[in-house]
């Protein structure tokens, strides 16, 4: 068994795992080993559906040392008038040369492809190669590091909790760009942003909407993307997060909290009949909502059981269906849902979200504090996690977690600073745009309402003290 030393085995070389071991080298001397299972970086986005796009701009997505895309604002499609949205080939490529170009030639990383983390014991790390079966022992000086703990769930890559009779056209949404022949119509099935991002490509590639059937047993609170656009547009990020925080003073409870950001013009829904239950963070246009609200034939509150070639078994009962029907499996969650449990353990770091929604910015930011003299009481108070459930009722819960983390960042000048400069960081800059009214507005309610909002979210979750190590 070959053996390796390191100061830091990182598993996991998606977004959370190279947003952090950029942000970790960028900040400390250190020698950092990372581990995935998958040939190249970029984790779930190597085997994404063809057509998906960032839900957010490109602009705040990736590593803080290295910019993806060109930082334009798209002047035709659904995305008009926003900041431009990477493909996921455009961010495998982009991290590909983010591990071949800045982080391998530093020599201070090592990568390992197509290589599964199988364990510790009292020896050490255990890494297998899926290739080969060469087995490794890797001794770690500082932490091990695991970067999937918000791996993403995606349809190509699960196992549907439902079954199907043999010749049913079951498809992930990857294939539907390979179909063999037409379809007498669609049946999309899931709730999520990856349901939503089928329907809206269906119907963009000329699919007539009473073709579509859609199951969609609960639906979801979404960012309006209007409100999530960084650098010239950033007074549309300050005004979300001035509604936020004013949201957060008064609402009681997650749902209340939803609707008053709703009233704001910062969540959307897409059905105005249906209370959402759902909130996965997912950012979308109110373009695309006015599209998927054409689909008329929407089957609610009930679950697939099995798919057979005339009927669908559901948990309330049988529906008739179509023998040339194209069956679209949306249902991999996506973002998966997690337990609380600290960033910083020990010899041990779990990524998780610190911010609300972005996932590299939360890594990078951890990777900064990381690279810090405080001890694991000091980082975890600056890095409290937000665990998403997946549920509108958490909203008040995460909000809670969200805003006691950036107080505690702003309120450290270094890391204020580090936070102020990151490309990540969707409100980066705007400080420098006070002469703009809607920017100086944001910042004063901001201010006006931060009290209030922690005092009232403290009260309504009955927040307890952070877990520390
Ligand atoms: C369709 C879609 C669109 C999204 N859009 C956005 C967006 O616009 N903005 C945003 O912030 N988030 C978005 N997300 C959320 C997404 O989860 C994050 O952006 C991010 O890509 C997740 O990165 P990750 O590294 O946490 O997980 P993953 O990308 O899932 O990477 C985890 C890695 O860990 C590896 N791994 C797991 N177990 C082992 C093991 N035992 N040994 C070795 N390797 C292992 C896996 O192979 C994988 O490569 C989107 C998610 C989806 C599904």
């Amino acid at each position: 068994m070959r053996e390796i030393e390191t100061d830091y085995l990182v598993v996991g070389a998606g977004a959370s795992g190279m947003a952090f071991v950029d942000a970790l080298v960028t900040a400390a001397d250190v020698d950092v080993v990372l581990v995935d299972r998958r040939h190249d970086p970029g984790g779930h986005w190597l085997n994404a559906y063809p057509f998906v796009r960032l839900h957010q701009p490109s602009a705040n997505y990736g590593v803080n040392s290295r910019t993806l895309g060109h930082d334009q604002i798209d002047e035709a499609g659904l995305n008009a008038g926003f900041y431009e949205r990477a493909t996921a080939a455009e961010i495998c490529a982009y991290f590909s040369r983010v591990l071949h170009e800045d982080l391998l030639p530093s020599g201070r990383v090592r990568f390992l492809g197509t290589t599964d983390y199988r364990g510790m014991d009292g020896d050490g790390h255990h890494l297998t190669s899926l290739l080969t079966g060469e087995e490794t022992l890797v001794k770690v000086r500082r932490r091990f590091v695991d970067a999937t703990y918000v791996e993403s769930s995606i349809p190509s890559r699960h196992t549907p909790s439902f079954t199907v009779d043999p010749g049913v056209r079951l498809v992930p949404p990857n294939d539907l760009v390979d179909l063999d022949e037409p379809a007498g119509g669609f049946t999309v099935l899931g709730a999520g942003k990856t349901a939503m991002d089928t329907c809206n490509w269906l119907l963009d590639a000329g699919v007539d909407p009473e073709q579509i059937q859609w199951f969609r047993p609960r639906d979801p609170w979404l960012f309006d993307r209007r409100a999530m656009q960084p650098l010239d547009l950033v007074a549309s990020y300050m005004r979300m997060q001035a509604t936020w925080v004013a949201a957060a003073a008064q609402a009681e409870d997650g749902g209340d909290f939803a609707r008053r950001l709703e009233a704001d013009g910062i969540f959307l829904r897409i059905d105005a009949q249906e209370e959402p239950t759902m909130f996965r963070g997912a950012t979308i246009s109110s373009r695309e909502i006015d599209a998927l609200r054409t689909i008329d034939q929407v089957v609610r509150e009930r679950r697939v059981l099995h798919i057979g070639t005339d009927r669908i078994v559901t948990d309330d009962g049988d529906l008739g269906a179509q023998r040339d029907q194209v069956y679209v499996d949306c249902t991999a969650p996506g973002v998966r849902a997690t337990v609380p449990r600290p960033v910083f353990e020990g010899d041990r770091m779990t990524l998780q979200y610190v911010t609300i929604g972005i996932v590299p910015w939360s890594a990078a930011t951890i990777g900064t504090v990381e690279a810090r003299a405080d001890d694991d009481a000091g980082k975890n108070r600056l890095c409290p996690p937000l665990t998403f459930t997946g549920q509108t009722a958490d909203l008040l819960r995460i909000s809670h977690a969200g805003m006691t983390g950036m107080a505690a960042r702003a309120s450290d000048a270094d890391l204020n600073a580090w936070n102020e400069g990151s490309r990540l960081n969707p409100a980066a800059g705007a400080a420098q745009r006070l002469d703009d009214p809607q920017v100086q507005e944001a910042f004063a309610a901001v201010l006006t309402n931060l009290g209030p909002a922690m005092a009232n979210l403290a009260l309504r979750t009955g927040a307890e003290p952070l877990a520390t190590a």
